[in-house]
């Protein structure tokens, strides 16, 4: 099969072709149609993420057809369309496990990390940690719901009931959560860096009544504020722009180092915390909610073949909405 490869961290990912994969005891082959990038992608294939499994098939955000099943899944049928995000497998015995968080297991495994990913025509997965995939999402504009999508609700979730959200950094998951803020009735303010005003139109086309640049102070004060982008000065900025009892929650796996602020940026009952990963439930939750909003994705399209292209357009925050790999074109057409 046509495989995208990380062989070291910070060199480009290499076109190559590798045997398909056989599903083990409780795994499900599928056939890729689609996987989306997300930053994260970019954070391992740049030596951000420690001692990820090499060589690699990156990618967590992955749409496909079970084609075969591996001993004792009976979950699923074999051609029924799926997704696998990023937790890839829990012990299921831990501390954390057995306290419904599971997205904190010491010793998880995360896909397009420490199990090979979907920037390949095929790829096995845990059938206990895939999801079905709603029929009326194409492949393409499904396959952002699986990180950009799950982290952005588990994000959203953690800002309570913010009647006014901010929004740092308005990439894949922002123009997700964007829409399902302004469906739940929340005010949603856009932070982008200075002069995108492009970002800024996007998010105003989804609903944001103010968009900006991330050195401005929004028209009111917040009531909560996401930090998407993987930048640690944006935490105090966060802070500055939060009302008593406010929330900052910082979205992503990786961040540069923030900054010493003053207390007071902290006092009056503002919390700053961080979401890691995703649960099942998050999932379940998150793909039932979308078609009833609906959730529209905006992609960009890249052949898998072009799998560095998208990472570098993503890399330059030139990507409109997510970026996603087409690996099957004759499917993808659906
Ligand atoms: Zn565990
Ligand atoms: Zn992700």
């Amino acid at each position: 099969m046509r495989a995208m490869i990380l062989d070291v961290p910070g060199k480009p990912l290499r076109a190559t072709e590798v045997d398909v994969p056989e599903p083990g005891e409780g795994q499900v082959l599928l056939r890729v149609h689609a996987c989306a990038v997300c930053r994260t992608d970019l954070h391992v294939v740049d030596g951000e993420l420690p001692d990820p499994k090499l060589p690699l098939i990156p990618g967590h955000q992955i749409v496909g057809t079970i084609e075969k099943m591996g001993e004792g899944v009976n979950r699923f049928e074999a051609g029924t369309r799926v997704g696998v995000p990023w937790l890839g497998w829990t012990d299921g015995t831990c501390r954390y496990c057995l306290s419904g968080r599971e997205n904190l297991c010491e010793n998880a495994s995360f896909t397009g990390y420490q199990i090979d990913g979907g920037y390949a025509e095929h790829t096995v997965a845990d059938a206990r940690f895939c999801f079905p995939i709603p029929d009326n999402y194409p492949h393409l504009q499904a396959a952002p719901l699986l990180c950009a999508g799950l982290i952005g609700h588990r994000s959203l979730r953690f800002a309570g009931d913010a009647e006014r959200l901010g929004l740092y950094g308005f990439g894949a998951s922002a123009h997700i959560v964007a829409q399902v803020a302004v469906h739940e009735g929340r005010r949603v303010f856009a932070f982008t860096s200075p002069n995108d005003e492009e970002a800024q139109g996007f998010a105003r086309d989804l609903g944001a009544e103010w968009a900006g640049s991330s050195r401005e102070k929004p028209p009111e004060e917040l009531d909560a504020a996401i930090i998407f982008a993987p930048v640690g000065a944006l935490v105090p900025a966060a802070l500055g722009t939060v009302a008593r009892g406010g929330t900052v929650v910082c979205a992503g796996i990786h961040m540069s180092d923030i900054p010493s602020f003053p207390y007071d940026l902290l006092w009056g009952e503002r919390s700053v915390r961080s979401v890691a990963n995703l649960t099942r439930q998050d999932g379940h939750e998150f793909l039932t909610l979308a078609p009833e909003i609906p959730v529209r994705t905006e992609t960009m399209t890249f052949p898998l073949e072009k799998a560095n292209e998208a990472l570098n357009t993503l890399r330059s925050g030139q990507i409109r909405g997510a970026a996603v790999l087409v690996v099957d074109s004759r499917q993808t057409e659906s």
